[in-house]
């Protein structure tokens, strides 16, 4: 019995890892593991590692060494690499690093619970196939409810069939996979009676929600049935390609009055040139009438979105057009990368032409810029009333209170009896880079 055994996970990457983990954790859990606090009081330590961002393999070799580390400070540790780069590297990894216990794959976590049983008897294991058929969460431990807090992720598809030219993503998670919108449904109402009143529904690209599946369903309807939950108070996705932005999702944003007014739309670049040797399949134009649309159909709507400047054969025209559309659309918040290519995609092959200290510049110009204008509309932000879900106490005494906007905006006030999960209603005083401050006018429920 591993009852007296704990489990620790570190994530690295976006919020299908942050996912992933959970779901990790939930499946040692059914194998008898509890949950550590940190590495060091730990029997099973799992890095889900990602590849999308950054020098991949150097960071998952870095972080192999930290699992050793601890592992040789305390007996028995099983060691297990797990997420995009396991997927990627998965046999040469076990042959490398002789500590490693088990590679698992991103469609492989399913199986956690048999491959556990296998390490603790003393086997190495990669399990890198693509055959997990549940992308779900397994049910909750019942003796731990609530634990979700008042925000929950749940999973809709996995995978991607786009190959933008610089993303991995494909390769790694495989082709876009649906889920059954009843395992869906269940799984937010499994998280409500956790305690959750927030859901963000997560996929590569959840606007082709439904395509394979034996229901005719797309995403918009999808978002009709969450919408439909008893206790959902707060729906949020992420993420969307604008190719398949569809009017009957922006129309969603003004029927759904639970649905956050916040879209993270990720353009990438400025330029139709660039966009094309990416293989974004859209121009700027039809990206900007899609935001105007959406702006149009939920008034204050915040928008999102993710910037690669450098990519290969970016000229500095072409980077002033990225210049321009911010401007243009006057993004909420923006992720802004240097470009990095990343083996064994369509970009790979080109040449990765603009040095590095252009690329450097570049970043730094283009945040500075998104900087002032994020500023900006937290300034627009002055005098209105927002609806803020409470997560927790924030800094700077006993009735200070913290929680996020609908648009997705920090928000710090004074109410020690506002409690996490709460939906309270606050009128904005200050504004700053990073967060807003304000008052409680009065309860929304
Ligand atoms: S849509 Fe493009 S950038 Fe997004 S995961 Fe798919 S291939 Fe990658």
């Amino acid at each position: 019995v591993n009852d007296s055994k704990k489990v620790f996970v570190k994530t690295f990457g976006c919020q299908m890892n942050v996912y992933d983990s959970e779901r990790m954790l939930r499946l040692a859990e059914s194998a008898g593991y509890l949950r550590a606090e940190d590495a060091e009081s730990a029997d099973l330590i799992i890095v889900n590692t990602c590849s999308v961002r950054d020098k991949p393999e150097h960071k998952a070799v870095s972080e192999i060494g930290w699992m050793h580390k601890r592992a040789r400070a305390h007996e028995g540790v099983k060691l297990v690499l797990a997420g995009c780069v396991a997927q990627q590297l998965a046999d040469s990894l076990l042959k490398s690093h002789p500590f490693i216990d088990l590679v698992l794959g991103t469609a492989a976590i399913g199986r956690l619970p048999g491959l556990l049983s296998r390490i603790e008897s003393g086997e190495r294991v990669v399990d890198c196939a693509d055959s997990d058929a549940d992308i779900g969460m397994p049910l909750a431990d019942e003796t731990t409810p609530g634990r979700s807090g008042p925000s929950a992720f749940v999973s809709i598809m996995r995978g991607c069939n786009n190959y933008c030219s610089y993303c991995i993503v494909p390769y790694v998670r495989g082709p876009e996979k649906s889920r059954a919108p009843g395992e869906i449904l269940d799984e937010v109402r499994q998280f409500v009676d956790e305690g959750a009143r927030e859901v963000t529904l997560l996929g590569q690209n959840v606007n082709s929600y439904g395509r394979g599946l034996e229901e005719a369903i797309d995403f918009t309807e999808l978002l009709g049935r969450v919408h439909e939950i008893q206790g959902i108070e707060r729906i949020r996705f992420t993420t969307s390609h604008p190719k398949d932005l569809s009017d009957r999702l922006v129309q969603a944003f003004a029927d759904l009055p639970k649905l956050a007014g916040h879209m993270h739309l990720p353009v990438q670049s400025g330029a139709d040139t660039v966009l094309k040797r990416m293989a974004r399949i859209y121009t700027i134009d039809q990206y900007c009438e899609k935001a105007e649309k959406l702006r149009m159909a939920k008034p204050h709507m915040a928008i999102s979105t993710d910037l690669i400047v450098g990519f290969c054969g970016e000229t500095d025209r072409e980077f002033q057009e990225t210049m321009d559309l911010l401007d243009r659309i006057r993004y909420d918040s923006a992720f802004s990368f240097k470009y990095s290519p990343r083996p064994g995609t369509a970009a790979a092959k080109f040449d990765d032409d603009v040095p590095d200290a252009v690329k450097k510049e570049r970043l730094a110009i283009l945040q500075k810029r998104q900087e002032q204008i994020t500023l900006e509309r937290n300034l627009e932000q002055l005098g209105r009333t927002v609806s803020v879900l409470v997560e927790g106490p924030g800094r700077g005494g006993p009735d200070r209170r913290k929680g996020r906007s609908e648009c997705h905006r920090i928000v710090h006030f004074n109410d020690g009896s506002a409690n996490p999960g709460d939906l309270v209603a606050i009128r904005i005083d200050e504004a700053f880079q990073n967060a807003l401050v304000g008052t409680p006018v009065k309860p929304l429920k």
